[in-house]
């Protein structure tokens, strides 16, 4: 069977996973297509192998017989309506992060999800799905570290667009390392403070950068993690969790290392789609397969919530300078079991 999908939001990332879906992925076809810009949606519509229907609403998208399930790739904002039209219609959903763009929306998703009874919602965490995360993360599940103490991580990017402004930081940027934390450590946090390291000279003057953000978890581990946007030497992810018998560190990614002009050399990515681009494609891959086989398991709609309500406390950490708690309700049993599958 080919999963049919519609797709709502056919911008940058829109654009990509319609690409992945129809064309490069196992086991898909995109079938319709809705974009506010009608225009941009009927082009990409055409270039696809059959036409995709485009659709004047996402409403209607979703609503269509010949939708087997949605991809949202829409504006933020956009993201609750959209999530809870698909669940209303009882069709398996994966939403690009921010689940939505408040706890409460969040919460409202996470609320409409348990009623429908079926697990239909999955968020677009992508680290979760990489090769080298998932390498770290067997390293700490088969006991090699003993149990992690401490996890120190850096997220740099060599710019941001003017788009990028206020608390993106920690609001867009730092919501990666929030949910893979997490899922690395299979623990929740429980505070939250920000510190303002000295300002760089490379940031526009309306932006703060970097930023440091500190997590306490339930079980006691303490995480710092470096925000860096306009770090000039290029797009760096780092992670190392620090046992009570040993160190892991987060692979670098593949590339040669050379030896020349006296020096000893290794790229370094300028592109974060490049160092992320295979786990999008087995992040839908594994979409696909499980929604085939009636299972979705990956990052789920409680995890969206989780994160917006962590990425909430550290805004207000960063703005009152205190150490704020994360306070969340009981996870709901629901959710138990999910996102729990080992690593390929
Ligand atoms: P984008 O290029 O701005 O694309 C968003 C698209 O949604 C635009 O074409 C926009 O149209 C359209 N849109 C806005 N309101 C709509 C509505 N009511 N109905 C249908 N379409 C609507 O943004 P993007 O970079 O693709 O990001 C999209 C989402 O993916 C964001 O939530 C972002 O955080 C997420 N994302 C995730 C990752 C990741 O690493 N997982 C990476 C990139 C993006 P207009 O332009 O005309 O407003």
């Amino acid at each position: 069977m080919t999963l049919r999908i519609g797709v709502i939001g056919t911008g940058a990332i829109g654009q990509e996973h319609i690409e992945r879906l129809h064309k490069r992925l196992n086991g898909s076809t995109v079938v319709a297509v809705n974009d506010i810009n009608r225009a941009q949606a009927e082009a990409i519509a055409g270039e696809l192998t059959p036409h995709a229907r485009v659709y004047d609403t996402g409403q209607a998208l979703i609503n269509d017989p010949n939708v087997d399930a949605v991809v949202v790739t829409s504006w933020g904002p956009t993201h609750e309506e959209f999530v809870l039209a698909s669940i209303a219609a009882g069709k398996p959903v994966f939403c690009e992060k921010p689940l939505a763009t408040s706890a409460q929306a969040c919460l409202n998703i996470v609320n409409a999800e348990v009623a429908s009874g079926r697990h239909l919602v999955q968020v677009g965490f992508m680290r979760r799905y990489d090769k080298s995360y998932r390498l770290l993360k067997a390293e700490i599940d088969n006991g090699n570290l003993g149990a992690p103490l401490m996890v120190h991580c850096a997220h740099r990017n060599p710019s941001v667009p003017d788009v990028y402004a206020g608390d993106m930081a920690i609001t867009d940027s730092f919501p990666h390392e929030i949910d893979v934390l997490r899922w690395l450590l299979d623990d929740d946090y429980v505070s939250a403070q920000v510190i303002m390291p000295r300002k760089t000279r490379h940031a526009r003057t309306d932006l703060d950068d970097p930023h440091m953000i500190l997590l306490e978890t339930s079980k006691g581990i303490r995480i710092d993690v470096e925000i860096f946007v306009n770090c000039p030497y290029g797009y760096d992810i780092q992670c190392q969790v620090v046992g009570e018998d040993g160190v892991g560190y987060l692979p670098e990614p593949m590339g040669v290392l050379t030896r020349k002009d006296a020096r000893l050399s290794h790229e370094i990515l300028q592109d974060w789609k490049l160092r992320f681009i295979d786990s999008y494609d087995v992040e839908l891959q594994e979409w696909i397969e499980a929604v085939k086989a009636g299972e979705v398991w990956g990052p789920t709609a409680w995890d969206g919530y989780f994160a917006s309500v962590t990425a909430d406390a550290c805004v207000e950490a960063k703005h009152s300078g205190r150490i704020v708690p994360i306070e969340i309700d009981q996870r709901p049993s629901f959710y138990d079991r999910r996102a729990m599958k080992p690593a390929a």
